[in-house]
This record gives structure tokens, C-alpha cells and sequence, in this order.
């Protein structure tokens, strides 16, 4: 199909909610694709932050295939392997102790979130209820994930929100202890925030949060859908700040380009979920589950340490290039600030050139696939260097 064909069927067949590049991907793989006219990217999104492994990883597709002709889907009500298996190995590599399996980033977080509020209604009666999030986060697009999102660039249209959601200031301990009463049951973080412009939050600031949680028994629940399963050069990210939560969610990297997410509980909230108190028909999917299973297999010590190599090298070229004003992140998820182009602007002038670029807030981001090779890296890099050399 002509690209100018498929651009008038989506706005004739697909609803708005995207405001897409001029860009069609008909295959991919490892870290480049192709338009349906041959056109080839290298690409440093990796969707977003999703294709961990790159576009249809070798081993990865065998994996699944074998699982598709022997189980495709069964219900919660039965026991399957591929679920056990990648629970374990999530809790083998977290420190975390259970799974619930949910779809989306954004099903995890609502996961945490009636964690968090059982745990504390369970222990201490209703009323406590409150969860602090961070100015600036970013945990999803329902109606609850969204009220628990410090941006108010995604609440208009839609209220009421659901109630029970308090913002304190990201790496401002001072803030969060005032936001700290008699009705807080919970704080919940990203460890980088991803969305509102790849921004890590202080060691100190981490710390202090998991000093309150311990003194007040409020739930620690991070959120690592997007920094999750090695994209910052840990299993999870919170494992550079030595901490270990109370409930973790995660999604995006997960499945390597399925849909699945997860919930993981800790020694604290490992049993505050029970029957009937959450489910989902899709959850746990034995495909996906299978898919998984192979992503979290590659990420091994030293491969998890090859992508803070990565990031490293990447950094330091980013930071030669013309109009970069400062690059933060860790591990291959990282945000260029510039100092005059916007962002948009060169993410498609990067588009025509041959590369795939995100944007967060007005920061280019960068989620380039975990086992992207240096040639791919340099050649991707060469074409952004080119666009900015460009602007004057
Ligand atoms: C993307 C994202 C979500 C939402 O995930 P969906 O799968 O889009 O629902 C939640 N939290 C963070 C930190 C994210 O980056």
C-alpha cells in the first residue's frame, strides 16, 4: 500500500488519539526496519522501550512459536508452566517474592495502587488511603493511573478523578515528608521519570522515601514499566539505589513486543491480594508468558552490564554534538536536552534521514533496543550528529 493510502485510511478508520510521524514500518529486525517501499531506519525507540530484544530477535520468535502450537490460552482458573517459570525467575532477579500478571503498564500500576490501599485498609482500617506521587510522573492513561499522574497536561476533559492522590515535588524530601499525614498509606515513584523528561530521582531523596515507608509502614511501590527488565543497566532500576520495594509493576520491556504486565510483591505485601480481590481474563497469556521467559533469560549480568557500557559511550557522543546541552538517564534510556531546536523538529528531521527518535517533553529521547550493536549505535548517532550540524 502507498504510504499516502494508509496515512487517509487511518484518518478515515483510526480513532485520533496519536499524532503519528510521517513514517510507515512494514518489518524490522534487530535494531532497524523497513517501510513498505524498502526505505531503512535504524531504530533508537525500540517502540517505546518495548522491543527490549529488537524487532523479531531470532531466539525470541522461536520461543514463542514453540509455545503457540502447544497451549495458546487458558483461563486463571488452571495452573500453566510458562506463568510459573517467568514468576520465578522475576522474583530470582527482583528480590521480590510474587506475581500478578496484567496486560499494560498502566493495569500494573492499578495493581499497586489496590495494593497499596488493601495493604493499609487490611492493617490499620479505612481512612488511610492517600498514596503520594511525584510532580512531573507519568503511570498510565486510566482514569485512577491517571490520577495518580503529577502532569496536568493529561487531566483536562476528564474529570472527576478518583480521589486519594497527593503530588509532592521529585527529589525535594522536604516536600514529601510535609505531604506526609495520618491518611497516607503509601509513596509511589518511578526511579527515572520517563514521560515527564527521563529525570532519576537523587540517591538521597530514595533513600529518605524508604526511611518514611519504614517508620510509617506506608507501602513503597515503584513503578518500572519503562525502566524496567535492564533498560537502565540493573533488572530493575531501583536495584542502583540499593532499595528493595514493597510492590514493584512493570510492562513495557517486558514481553519483547507482546503485551503483558506485571505486578511484583515483597516480604510486606505478598499475601495482601487474595481471592477474588483482583483478576484479569488475559493476564499471564502462555505466549506471552513465553515471550517473556526469553527476554529475561538474555538479561544476565553481564549483558545487563553492557548496556550501562552502552549508555556510557552514547552519553559522551551525545554530549559532543552541537546544541546538546545535557544528557541524563542511565543505561540506554536517556533524555538530550537541547539548547534551541525543538525536539519534534529533529526527531523528524532524524525521521527522514533514517532514524527513529522519541521525544519526552521537550527533551529527544533515546530507548534503543538492550542488544542494539555499536555498529548500529555510531550509525544512528552519525545521523542525529548530521541534523544538528544542520541547524544553525
Ligand atoms: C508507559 C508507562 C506507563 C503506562 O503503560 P501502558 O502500557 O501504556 O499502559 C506507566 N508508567 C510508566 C512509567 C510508563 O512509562
Amino acid at each position: 500500500m502507498k504510504f499516502a493510502d494508509l496515512k487517509s485510511g487511518y484518518q478515515q478508520s483510526i480513532a485520533g488519539t496519536y499524532s503519528r510521524f510521517d513514517l510507515d514500518v512494514e518489518q524490522g529486525q534487530g535494531a532497524s526496519c523497513q517501510n513498505a517501499e524498502g526505505k531503512e531506519y535504524i531504530d533508537f525507540s525500540s517502540g517505546i522501550g518495548v522491543n527490549s530484544l529488537g524487532f523479531c530477535d531470532e531466539g525470541w520468535v522461536k520461543a514463542i512459536e514453540a509455545q503457540l502450537h502447544t497451549l495458546n490460552h487458558t483461563s486463571n482458573l488452571y495452573y500453566t508452566q510458562p506463568q510459573l517459570e517467568l514468576a520465578k525467575a522475576l522474583c530470582e532477579k527482583s528480590g521480590m517474592q510474587r506475581v500478578f500478571y496484567a496486560n499494560s503498564g498502566a493495569e500494573a500500576n492499578e495493581g499497586v495502587i489496590k495494593t497499596c490501599r488493601k495493604y493499609s485498609s487490611d492493617k490499620y482500617g479505612p481512612g488511610r488511603y492517600e498514596i503520594i506521587c511525584l510532580h512531573n510522573s507519568f503511570h498510565g492513561r486510566t482514569i485512577t493511573t491517571l490520577s495518580a499522574t503529577g502532569q496536568e497536561v493529561f487531566h483536562q476533559h476528564f474529570h472527576p478523578f478518583t480521589p486519594g492522590f497527593v503530588f509532592a515535588e521529585a527529589n525535594n524530601l522536604a516536600d514529601l515528608t510535609a505531604k506526609v499525614t495520618e491518611k497516607t498509606c503509601a509513596i509511589f515513584v518511578e526511579c527515572v521519570q520517563g514521560e515527564g523528561g527521563v529525570i532519576p530521582l537523587t540517591e538521597e531523596f530514595i533513600a529518605g522515601i524508604a526511611k518514611l515507608c519504614a517508620e510509617k509502614d506506608l507501602v513503597l511501590a515503584v513503578d518500572e514499566v519503562q525502566t524496567g527488565l535492564g533498560r537502565t543497566g540493573a533488572f530493575f532500576c531501583y536495584q542502583h539505589f540499593g532499595l528493595q520495594p514493597d510492590v514493584v509493576s512493570t510492562a513495557k520491556g517486558l514481553g519483547g513486543g507482546l503485551p503483558i504486565g506485571a505486578v511484583l510483591f515483597g516480604e510486606k505485601t505478598k499475601n495482601t491480594l487474595g481471592p477474588g480481590d483482583h483478576a484479569t481474563t488475559f493476564g499471564g497469556n502462555p505466549i506471552v508468558c513465553a515471550g517473556a521467559n526469553y527476554v529475561v533469560e538474555q538479561l544476565t549480568p553481564a549483558f545487563l552490564a553492557e548496556v550501562t557500557v552502552k549508555g556510557a559511550a552514547i552519553t559522551e557522543k551525545l554530549l559532543a554534538m552541537k546544541h546538546v546541552k545535557s544528557v541524563t538517564g542511565k543505561g540506554l534510556m536517556l533524555g538530550v536536552e537541547l539548547d534551541g531546536p525543538a525536539s519534534v523538529d529533529v526527531v523528524k528531521a532524524c525521521g527522514e534521514k533514517g532514524l527513529i527518535l522519541l521525544t519526552a517533553k521537550h527533551k529527544l529521547r533515546l530507548l534503543p533496543p538492550l542488544n542494539i550493536s555499536s555498529d548500529q549505535l555510531d550509525k544512528g548517532l552519525a545521523i542525529l550528529s548530521q541534523v544538528l550540524e544542520g541547524i544553525a
